[in-house]
């Protein structure tokens, strides 16, 4: 037997369908019937080619829902739930992080350790189906696998996705401290988390800056308290509303949530003297800007934070509210469209051309 999966054999090439074969389920390995994968941003840029040491072909797909066909072994799921055939999961894309290196043992952060792979992104396509845009996704053993709670479907978890996990780690990040106003640059999947988690930890204000227009009414249903068109406003302008809606301070949190250069000394320009600003959306490279380094750190005593992938604990515990305030999380409702395998390459193109917010394939 085969799996079909969409393959990105080489930034700016359109996907291929490949046949992969079917792999030898090792002890402790699972193979999952893939239910539903997301078409994150970061696969638009790994399509540019804006990552480097990608392994091309690749199949993309790093975070993912799916259901345990065939268990080498595997009794429970990394949190010791009882794990059965049939069983809908997803789980934890970063895999093979030593703990044994100077970043695991000696820094505290296995989110820079050099060995770490990431599923759908850090695995060659010739290694197996080691993403989501495929019919069946192989997780090797130690592979960390979370049953889904039962209150939550496939939709509720895939809509949400990787920005899910990646807004709540930057809101994490970002030492929110409950009363604090919060800007949250970006409206994408990512922004909307940030929004959601921000007003859910206790913000007192959250504004937005985005674009298009059903984004910024997903921003306000997510909990935002102003969503500001970046198009149909000016940075002046926007600058003025900021200061308007902070005694003329700026906000006490800047979350950067855009994946866009020039938000960068935006957000320093919104940023109150002595807050924090949290670099999230800048995944993969997407070019170089220009700050100043007086005005916008130094004199500022601005706090600034990258924020570098996921640590499992984000993924388990943005899952645990997600399952706990469903209706505040509402995340189901932003996937706009859903794909087949063969129709990766209009994906990708959608997400791009900011056509859906979140698209997901469904092989
Ligand atoms: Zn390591
Ligand atoms: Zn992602």
């Amino acid at each position: 037997m085969s799996i079909k999966a969409a393959v990105m054999t080489a930034p700016q090439q359109p996907l291929e369908l490949w046949d992969i074969d079917d792999p030898v389920v090792e002890p402790g390995g699972v193979l999952l019937e893939t239910v539903a994968s997301e078409v994150c941003g970061t696969d638009v840029h790994l399509h540019h080619g804006r990552l480097s040491s990608v392994p091309y072909p690749i199949v993309p797909g790093h975070i993912s829902v799916g259901r345990v066909s065939e268990s080498n072994g595997v009794e429970r799921d990394v949190l010791g739930e009882r794990l059965d055939t049939g069983d809908v999961v997803t789980f934890y894309d970063v895999h093979e992080t030593c703990h044994s290196c100077y970043y695991c043992l000696v820094a505290g952060q296995p989110n820079r350790c050099p060995r770490r792979r990431v599923y759908g992104i850090t695995y060659s396509a010739r290694e197996g189906p080691l993403g989501g845009w495929a019919e069946r996704i192989y997780l090797k053993p130690g592979v960390k696998i979370l049953k889904l709670p039962e209150s939550l479907s496939a939709d509720d978890v895939i809509g949400g996705g990787c920005g899910l996990f990646t807004g709540f780690a930057a809101v994490e990040r970002g030492d929110l401290a409950m009363g604090d106003t919060v800007l949250v640059q970006g409206t994408g999947p990512v922004g909307l988390a940030a929004i959601a988690f921000s007003a859910l930890r206790g913000a007192g204000q959250v504004i937005a800056i985005g674009d298009p227009s059903p984004r910024l009414k997903l921003a306000a249903a997510l909990g935002a308290d102003m969503a500001l068109s970046l198009s149909e406003t000016t940075a002046e302008g926007r600058e003025a509303t900021v200061r308007d809606a902070t005694g003329g301070r700026g906000v006490d949190v800047a979350l950067e949530c855009a994946g866009v250069p020039e938000a960068v000394p935006e957000g320093f320009r919104l940023l109150r003297d002595g807050g924090t600003y949290v670099i999230a959306g800048h995944y993969t490279d997407t070019g170089s800007t220009t700050i100043n380094p007086h005005l916008d750190i130094n004199r500022k005593h601005a706090d600034v934070r990258g924020r570098w992938g996921l640590d499992f604990g984000h993924v388990y515990r943005a899952l645990g509210l997600l399952a706990r305030h469903r209706e505040r999380l509402p995340f189901a409702s932003v996937i706009g469209r859903r794909y087949a395998l063969d129709q990766a390459n209009q994906a990708l193109a959608d997400v791009e051309g900011l056509e859906v917010t979140k698209a997901i394939i469904t092989p």
